[in-house]
């Protein structure tokens, strides 16, 4: 068999990448990965796949990949290759130097949604218990933080409510704000299964994006609003509702409540259609019959992305999706709900677990003397009740001064994060920079302690999907850095004076569970004996709750809020005419630093700017002519190229790449709830390129 090429063994694990959680045998020959088989047993993606998962895992080996430690004084220094003791422990003489000089406060730490959640687990542990203070973010910070704060307010929980297979029971179907062809592409499978068989199909987007029109499946409706108006659209097709009696009159008196106030405030004559189609420049006949299809057809279900949250009003937006569901009487059971498609693998679970500075494992207030009292009598340490930095505001106190040393696991905020600049001075200001990453990425740049983490192929643990699977990530390999990333946290919160120490992952996983009643029956255990398990898994549900907010909602009564539309600031100027809004391309993966080292590069070797030929023609630009693009921030430059896929006006691109980064451009708005940058909304301007 060795002889044929063939592999000799096999290990059941969950993709890196995506919010779908797509379960892959990986087949090996020896220790040699040979390839990566979609799993047919695999609750997400019953055997289906895409170009990501299944080609994209040469990363892993790529021989870019940092494998040992190194420190240096100044980003100035060479990097010292050390031994993992002699990085650890000074990483925690730093850490513990920083805070003797500044006080507790001044340190913190941001976990990673390409982490399990056993590893966010320690991170957010040790900044809380290690450290001292709640000064940890995640990554969903800058995309999903609004759907975590809008569905809290409504339904009382922070997260979708259905699981995937329900869209096979969806007679409507409104896709807000996503692309899942290209972000989420076997669950856009499910979905165009789906609208093959006769749902209706409405999208809610800025740009033509392929579902609109794709063989066999074609859009009812295709409300291509103006960037920033989400919250007016939505309040529209409220309106419609409410005034034209389409109102789930009965599931609205059992199940909810405030709906007096938000009816009355959604009947007013500046939420109608008319009123709003110069606003959003979507025609009013339009808004209408979308809203009668939405109430009336049947099943409805929302599936809503970055398009969404990623505005300055993205959580007033999440709760004007969940007042339209509720007032519709969608949601509960097959067919219907509110889901987010989360962006990253492990989003849901990074913010499960208890990575945000005002929220410990399970969405609970650290506020909450009950809640902080039984993490206490566990860990062993006092929490601080007083919410911590988020990461907007550890960079804003990096520059006046006040936060001095930084923890990141994961993350490339340097490229990722808005106002690149702006990033740059916050990390250039502090004595310390300590990065765990596979890569010396953007950020690792300026940083004083590298810590080389681990691909997904070496990890033992769990990821949790878009629709709450936990699914196990088994090891296919040994740490190829000599220590798994859970290791490095707790040896570091112990080297600061804190004793904490696992045998195996599994051990934080029962630590979860007894300290967090949604993960209550969740074990490695049942997992394997499951495949998978939704949250929430307790007592009442053992085999975990494929669809929430069957018989009451999490809160009780669903709660109506009214959503005021407030413009952003961010509006075209004379001096920047167009808006530029970003998002993702199928073969590529956020910032790109691992399909970039794959042969996945070759299908999309830079970022593009999309311009509509009128936009282009004006300014005298040419299909693949290089151009500047700026904002009142910054300015990059890209090839253009011409498309009627945006409306005149507006201008698209990517940010898979360091070298054209879109984020040099973006601005430091953001929503006005949970600071999740406004990357979707930048005034801009482009110009041809003069060659140098
Ligand atoms: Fe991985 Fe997502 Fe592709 Fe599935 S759809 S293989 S989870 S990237």
């Amino acid at each position: 068999v060795v002889e044929l090429g063939m592999p000799t063994r096999s290990v059941v694990t969950t993709c890196a990448y995506c919010g779908v959680g797509c379960s892959f045998k990986a087949e090996l020959r020896g220790d040699e990965l040979v390839r990566m088989v979609p799993y047919k047993g695999g609750d997400a993606n019953e055997g289906h796949s895409c170009v990501k998962g299944r080609f994209a895992f040469g990363y892993a080996t790529h021989p870019d990949r940092q494998m040992n430690p190194m420190i240096r004084e100044s980003i100035e220094d060479e990097w010292q290759v050390v031994d993992w003791e002699t990085a650890i422990s000074y990483t925690a003489r730093k850490l513990l130097e920083v805070q003797a000089k500044y006080g507790s406060g001044s340190i913190g730490g941001i976990t990673s949604s390409r982490t399990t959640n056993e590893e966010v687990y320690v991170v957010q542990k040790m900044v809380r218990a290690a450290f001292g203070n709640n000064n940890v973010d995640t990554c969903a910070r800058v995309c999903h933080s609004p759907t975590g704060y809008g569905l809290n307010q409504t339904f009382g929980t922070s997260a979708g409510t259905q699981d995937f297979k329900s869209v096979a029971k969806a007679d409507v179907i409104v896709v807000i704000g996503a692309n899942p062809t290209d972000g989420h592409p076997v669950f856009a499978s499910r979905m165009k299964k789906r609208l093959r068989e006769g749902a209706k199909l409405v999208v809610i987007d800025p740009r033509r994006i392929d579902l609109v029109r794709s063989p066999h499946v074609e859009a009812q409706y295709h409300l291509q609003l103006q960037p920033g108006t989400n919250v007016a659209i939505v309040n529209a097709l409220a309106h419609v509702v409410v005034t034209e009696d389409l109102v789930a009159k009965d599931f609205v008196a059992e199940r909810c409540e405030g709906y007096e106030e938000w009816a009355e405030f959604i009947a007013r004559p500046e939420n109608s259609p008319e009123a709003t189609e110069s606003i959003t420049g979507v025609p009013a006949a339009d808004l209408r019959a979308a809203a009668r299809l939405y109430a009336t057809g049947g099943n409805s279900a929302i599936y809503y992305g970055l398009g969404v949250t990623e505005h300055s009003q993205g959580s007033t937006m999440v709760m004007g999706m969940a007042n339209l569901a509720m007032a519709t009487g969608n949601i509960g059971r097959d067919g219907v709900g509110v889901n987010p498609l989360r962006g990253q693998n492990n989003v849901q679970g990074s913010c499960d677990m208890g990575s945000f500075p005002h929220e410990l494992p399970g969405y609970r207030h650290v506020s909450d003397d009950a809640v902080r009292e039984t993490f206490e009598a566990v860990w062993g340490r006092t929490i601080l009740p007083e919410p911590g930095l988020r990461i907007p505001n550890m960079f804003d106190a990096a520059i006046d001064g006040s936060f001095r040393a930084l923890f990141v696991q994961g993350e490339d905020i340097a490229q990722s994060d808005p106002n690149t600049k702006h990033v740059f001075a916050a990390l250039e200001s502090l004595d310390l920079l300590v990065v765990q990453d596979l890569f010396i990425n953007e950020t690792a740049k300026m940083a004083h302690v590298f810590l080389p983490g681990t691909s997904f192929l070496e990890k033992d643990g769990t990821f949790t999907n878009a629709e709450r699977r936990i699914n196990r990530v088994r090891p296919v390999m040994a740490p190829k850095t000599g220590k798994h990333e859970w290791e490095v946290a707790c040896e570091i919160a112990q080297a600061m004076g804190y004793p904490m120490s696992y045998n195996h992952p599994r051990e934080i996983m029962d630590e979860i569970a007894a300290l967090t009643p949604t993960f209550a029956g969740v074990s490695f255990d049942r997992l394997d004996k499951l495949g998978s398990i939704q949250w929430p898994c307790n007592e009442k549900a053992p085999e975990g709750t494929p669809i929430m907010h069957v018989d009451a909602f999490v809160r009780g009564k669903g709660h109506f809020v009214p959503t005021t539309f407030v413009p952003t600031d961010e509006r075209s100027t004379r001096k920047y005419p167009l808006i530029l809004t970003t998002g993702r391309i199928l073969s590529q993966y956020n910032v790109g630093a691992q399909t970039r080292r794959t042969a996945n590069v070759a299908w999309h070797p830079e970022d593009l700017l999309e311009i509509h030929p009128h936009d282009a023609e004006v300014r005298g630009i040419n299909d693949g002519d290089e151009v500047s693009l700026s904002s009142r921030v910054g300015e990059t430059a890209l090839r253009a190229v011409l498309s009627d896929r945006m409306p005149v006006g507006v201008v698209y691109t990517t940010f898979h790449h360091p070298v054209t980064g879109a984020n040099v451009v973006t601005t430091e708005n953001s929503d006005w709830a949970t600071n999740c940058p406004e990357y979707k909304v930048t005034a801009v301007q482009v110009g041809l390129r003069t060659p140098v």
